[in-house]
């Protein structure tokens, strides 16, 4: 069985949201199991594992995915996005985040360490779902989806909803060179032995883009730490986890 974790605020009538963990998925080892991209791991079993997602929230939705570059570039999806098979993924637009207002697309961010970060907006009934690794923090794609959120769409920052699904915690988020790769503003949030709290970053990022701070959770889960999730730093060769957002059809 497939197994998405919720936030609670995300939990809204009419949209769907979940961070898969590892399990319950065809992939082998070292992409065992639930291996959402590839690379690591063959077509075939990437497909059968977003077949799982899909059929998990009823099968009826088409899967939007996108090649992430680490930048902080917004894609709006529009009808004809997103397939069925979940494949395709070299059709797919190059940015880091996805945001729509149309029900039946389920928006994916492939992490394995990095944040993804899922939106809603419950009066507006927009969604939309970014990639943030440090060089997303950086140039502050969260600020970038909330931005597209608010001129594309009408949302309002105060009504909108922020969750943070596993990543490196400040347990594990150790940047040996973080004079040269972090802005001075990050220094704060430095810890001991140039540990740094990624969640905290992207919640001040959060706010400062005028979300209130009860809109915004995290699930405080780090992708190193705990076996559950595929995580880059521990295993260098493992999967993707999908974190995955949208409107009911
Ligand atoms: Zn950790």
């Amino acid at each position: 069985m497939i197994r998405p974790h919720g936030i609670e605020l995300l939990r809204l009538p009419g949209v769907v949201h979940g961070f898969f963990d590892r399990s319950g998925g065809v992939s082998l080892p070292p992409a065992d199991s639930l291996n959402l991209a590839h690379g690591e791991d063959g077509e075939e079993a990437v497909a059968e594992n977003r077949r799982r997602v899909l059929a998990f929230f009823g099968g009826d939705m088409d899967l939007v995915t996108l090649r992430q570059v680490h930048g902080k570039g917004v894609v709006c999806v529009e009808a004809g996005d997103g397939r069925k098979d979940g494949l395709a993924d070299a059709l797919a637009p190059e940015a880091d985040a996805l945001c729509t207002d149309i029900p039946g697309k389920l928006l994916m961010i492939l992490t394995a360490d990095c944040q993804a970060i899922l939106f809603s907006d419950p009066f507006k009934k927009v969604v939309a779902a970014a990639h943030a690794g440090w060089r997303g923090s950086v140039q502050n794609i969260v600020a970038a989806t909330v931005d597209t959120m608010v001129k594309r769409y009408g949302c309002r920052p105060e009504d909108i909803r922020a969750g943070i699904g596993p990543s490196l915690g400040p347990c594990c988020a150790e940047f040996i060179h973080w004079k040269n790769e972090l802005p001075s503003a990050f220094a704060s949030f430095r810890r001991e032995g140039d540990l740094f709290d990624f969640w905290a970053i992207t919640k001040k990022q959060l706010t400062d883009a005028g979300l209130k701070p009860d809109h915004i959770a995290s699930l405080n889960a780090c992708t190193r730490c705990d076996m559950r999730w595929f995580s880059f730093r521990r295993e260098k060769n493992t999967g993707r986890l999908g974190a995955v957002i949208g409107l009911l059809p």
